[in-house]
């Protein structure tokens, strides 16, 4: 089936894709609809969004996100269970044996530097916080081994306080949406709270996340069957034919992804709704 033929038997749900151009002028008032709008559409798009890491109390996230540093969500919860079973409060962290706590966490990667943090995160959180975790961002990164994104992560997960989690995908999708253009990710999360409400920070970071890794890739952004493409300035950085695209959705919902953006779901190979989303 051709990409015209694909496409006329489902309508877009948004209006024609646009050029950069478009956006040249882009005030700030106009970002903020845009970008509230693409919110909008994003929870549409991704009702499943997630933490993806497992855990149970906010000691469990502050170490599972710790953890997750240069690997998977899907390793980390490989190796949680385990661990979190030997080790329930941070005086157990603190009190841990390095060789036996190195040997558990040795999937995860940088396994000497992690369990450097997670004893000296226990022995910290013993000494000044009763062996509570505390709940405010500057005291969160005072804190060994965690940074402002992990921060965040626990502040919007663990403690239902809104926090903007600014990952690779969080990056490079703010830029290609046209929100921000900047490395920086402090500066990311400053200029995105600028524009989303306060309440959705913490879902929005999933759904972009989510977005990264099944729809709007690194490499090949599948922009030809992308919900965000009527409004989103960086339309055309992969394909933009309906079977290409369809070709590089990732993920259970594939099928569902190219319906929403008005693809064909039969473009989408079985392979990819098994294939591994981009860590
Ligand atoms: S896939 Fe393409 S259209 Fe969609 S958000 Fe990414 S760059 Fe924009």
């Amino acid at each position: 089936m051709n990409d015209d033929v694909a496409r006329s038997a489902y309508s877009l749900p948004v209006t024609a894709p646009v050029s950069a151009s478009r956006y040249a002028g882009e005030t700030l008032l106009g970002r903020k609809r845009r970008a509230r709008k693409m919110a909008r559409v994003l929870a549409e798009t991704h009702p499943d969004a997630h933490c993806e890491l497992d855990f149970t109390t906010p000691l469990e996230l502050a170490v599972a996100t710790i953890l997750s540093a240069q690997t998977t969500d899907v390793r980390v919860n490989q190796v949680t269970p385990a661990l979190f079973k030997l080790y329930r409060s941070a005086a157990d962290y603190a009190g841990a044996d390095r060789a036996a706590m190195e040997t558990l966490l040795r999937p995860t990667g940088f396994f000497r530097a992690k369990t450097d943090s997670l004893i000296k995160l226990g022995q910290m959180l013993v000494e000044k916080y009763d062996g509570e975790l505390p709940r405010k961002l500057d005291q969160l990164v005072a804190l060994p081994g965690i940074g402002r994104k992990t921060a965040n992560v626990i502040l919007g997960n663990a403690f239902g306080v809104p926090g903007i989690t600014v990952d690779t995908h969080f990056r490079r999708l703010t830029n290609r949406f046209g929100w921000v253009a900047e490395d920086d990710p402090v500066k990311i999360e400053f200029l995105v709270a600028e524009l989303i409400e306060k309440r959705d920070w913490t879902m929005l970071s999933h759904r972009v996340i989510f977005h990264g890794r099944r729809v709007c890739h690194a490499r090949k952004p599948a922009c030809g069957a992308c919900t965000l493409a009527s409004v989103c300035p960086s339309y055309g950085t992969g394909p933009t034919e309906a079977a290409a695209a369809a070709k590089l959705l990732k993920g259970p919902r594939a099928r569902d992804l190219a319906e929403a953006a008005g693809v064909d779901p039969d473009l989408v190979p079985a392979a990819a709704v098994l294939a591994p989303e981009e860590p």
